[in-house]
């Protein structure tokens, strides 16, 4: 690297391509992608080459603590130690009078380990509540529970060089050509050279993914669990599963095949809406494959039944033994930067550091004694739509929400909206003043951003990488660790006097060793000197594949196939409510736009926001390309452009998640339509599956 240079990793999605940043003299930069990183070799996608955008224009910055005197009062400029000792003195006292658990964090999965570290330990040690939940939660959680229900550990066993190997892919409920573009290109790069590789798609829209799949199977929402079982049956049936493998390593085979065999194939694809042949092709990909990687994302994890979704598909990698083994492996695509990171440091109301478990006594034992405190608390905190529920009932007083825009990711924004408004005290910490959360705060706090701050973060494959600091934070923004120890000195609590992002991750590392995400022996330098790291990092060497030696992180060792009893808990479409709305990502947006929206070229790709609906159910309704519609259900009503187009199926409609703005007088919010109900197990809400009714405007 030249003088002036510095090595980053991308702050959008969890592919994490490494980008050296060039610093100009006049202080703005520009960037290109890291050719020796491991990731993307060179290369960036559209949302990543456009980043010196964000970072060069300041329009939008947040620059100075600002507060409010009461509810109704206009936000005021106000100096640093102002605002620390209000949000210390608001919550030391609500604490007081109302208990620990009357206050909690909202976060993200795009803060860096050392911000989630400082977060999780000021919560759950100090002021001792599990309350510190994320918008991760939105995004992988139901991923978690399978991981951890089948393996024994919340680990992705694969890696990208799988992709070089594998023979089938089978992305389910996944749009990685838009959402997670430089790992799709290796996989259209491993398809160019070996066209004997098979790709199966299965997504009710018709996606950019498809276009390079073998077989697209074209779902209907919320069935995966009927596919995943009918496949299953197939790979059982025609003499594709390795029984030594299940045998030796795996519990629970004779449940899980009764529940497989319950359903014929010809059943379960009439409930898909799909060919019995077309489930047959798909395993027989799956089955005469060498290496098979299934890939999946927000289309399975974002359901009532999102576990459920997650078990099925893991159970085709276990039943065949394809995992631990090069080119083979379950992968879940991380849809935010760091939402594993955040997980490694207990930075959700159901972890601890390290992956530790809260129901576990000697856990929190271990990590009360590391911090120094009398105890951390065994009752789980508020998820992130009970923080919702709890701030409208009055039950939690005060959030502190930290690098996220809930009132646009939230489903269901009417009751977030009721909620911030009945809160306390809202603290609210970011960069952008165009956060639409900002207009509920009581005190807003100035964050550094991308390249203004160092740190780390986890990408989906389990690698960490050290993101430099390049560029001072404009006005009087500061990393968003140091606002949160200000806080906590201020609250009286020592073990938070840490100089620099360093010193936390010290710390924090301290706490993985001896665990089997350990990288105790990791250091600042040695990310920065050789480069990004896969944990578990022992004896100076990542890891890359996860069970080669066969040797789950369960009790017994072995790996757990699980019955999946497919029935879906959604909402039914209705007579009012005919259409099932769908939600995604489109390929250059990222999130609620706060940051990507202020990119002009990132907006030519698509501007507005738009109704994807099939043209049988268009012509009934009299709806034509282009018409404003409004969508409707009992929640709320969103306006947007229909896109008449036979992507979708009949009787389902596509809403692109990110606008929270107006258009044609009325809100273009998605999630104004979105039902709240939640997975229960990883209380991931059901993004993917809400009924709605479409009317011209
Ligand atoms: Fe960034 Fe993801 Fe694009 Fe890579 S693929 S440049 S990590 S948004």
């Amino acid at each position: 690297m030249k003088a002036g240079e510095y090595k980053s990793t991308c702050s959008y999605c969890g592919v994490g391509c490494g980008i050296i940043v060039s610093k100009m003299p006049d202080g703005k930069v520009t960037v290109r992608g890291d050719r020796e990183h491991p990731v993307n070799q060179g290369k960036l996608c559209s949302k990543g080459l456009n980043l010196h955008y964000v970072v060069n224009n300041q329009d939008d910055r947040l620059l100075v603590p600002q507060m409010r005197l009461g509810k109704g009062h206009p936000l005021k400029t106000v100096e640093w130690p102002e605002a620390i000792a209000r949000v210390a003195t608001v919550f030391s006292s609500l604490i007081q009078k109302f208990g620990p658990d009357s206050v909690a964090f909202y976060v993200s999965g795009q803060c860096l380990t050392e911000e989630y570290y400082v977060a999780s330990k000021l919560a759950k040690g100090f002021w001792g509540t599990n309350n510190i939940d994320t918008n991760s939660r939105l995004c992988m959680s139901s991923a978690v529970v399978g991981y951890k229900m089948q393996l024994g550990e919340d680990a992705v066993p694969a890696s990208y060089e799988d992709i070089d190997l594998a023979d089938c892919f089978f992305i389910t409920g996944a749009n990685p050509a838009w959402c997670h573009p430089i790992l799709f290109r290796r996989i259209e790069a491993r398809k160019n050279a070996n066209p004997d590789v098979k790709i199966v798609v299965a997504d009710p829209r018709r996606t950019q993914s498809c276009e390079l799949a073998d077989l697209h199977l074209q779902l209907k929402p919320g069935t995966d669990v009927y596919l995943n079982n009918a496949i299953a049956r197939v790979l059982l049936e025609n003499g594709y599963a390795d029984w030594d493998f299940i045998r030796h390593h795996t519990n629970g085979i004779e449940e899980m095949q009764a529940e497989v065999m319950a359903t014929s194939v010809e059943e379960a694809a009439e409930i898909c809406g799909l060919e019995a042949d077309d489930i047959r092709l798909a395993a027989k990909y799956i089955g005469e494959a060498k290496g098979f990687i299934s890939m999946w994302a927000m289309g399975l994890n974002q359901s009532v039944i999102g576990v459920k979704k997650n078990l099925s598909l893991i159970n085709l990698s276990l039943i065949t033994g394809k995992i631990g083994k090069p080119g083979n492996g379950p992968f879940s695509l991380t849809g935010q930067p760091n939402a594993m990171g955040g997980r490694e440091v207990g930075g959700m109301c159901n972890l601890l550091p390290a992956h530790r478990n809260l129901d576990n006594e000697k856990h929190r034992r271990e990590v009360a004694e590391f911090w120094n405190v009398a105890e951390v608390p065994a009752k789980p905190g508020y998820s992130a739509t009970e923080m919702i529920d709890a701030l409208e009932s009055g039950q939690l007083k005060a959030v502190w929400v930290i690098c996220t825009n809930p009132m646009v990711s939230l489903p269901n924004s009417h009751k977030v909206e009721r909620a911030l408004k009945n809160a306390k005290f809202v603290v609210v910490q970011d960069i952008s003043k165009n956060s639409d959360t900002v207009p509920f705060a009581d005190v807003v706090f100035p964050a550094a951003g991308w390249l203004e701050k160092e740190g780390t973060m986890t990408n989906s494959e389990r690698r960490i990488t050290y993101l430099s600091q390049v560029v001072k934070a404009p006005g009087e923004a500061l990393p968003d660790f140091e606002i949160m120890c200000r806080v906590a000195r201020k609250m009286g609590y020592s073990g938070f006097n840490f100089k620099n992002a360093q010193e936390v991750f010290d710390e924090y590392k301290q706490l993985t060793l001896g665990t089997n995400i350990s990288i105790g022996e990791l250091s600042y330098n040695h990310l920065r000197e050789k480069g990004s790291v896969q944990w578990p990092f022992r004896n100076g060497r990542s890891t890359a594949r996860l069970f080669e030696d066969k040797k789950f992180y369960t009790p017994t060792q072995k790996a757990n196939l699980f019955a999946v009893e497919p029935t879906n808990d959604s909402e039914k479409p209705s007579d009012d409510y005919p259409f099932i709305l769908t939600t995604g990502r489109i390929r250059d947006q990222w999130h609620t736009m706060t940051r990507t929206g202020k990119v002009k070229r990132l907006q030519q790709h698509i501007d507005k926001p738009f109704l994807e609906i099939h043209p049988t159910d268009a012509e009934k309704l009299g709806i034509e390309n282009d018409d404003v519609v409004t969508i409707k259900n009992r929640m709320g009503e969103v306006n947007a452009a229909a896109k008449v187009s036979e992507t979708v199926r009949p009787g389902v409609v596509f809403l692109p998640m990110h606008w929270g703005k107006v258009l044609a007088g009325n809100h273009a919010r998605t999630n104004n339509l979105t039902f709240d109900r939640v997975d229960p197990k990883s209380k991931e809400p059901d993004f993917k599956y809400s009924t709605v009714q479409i009317e011209k405007y």
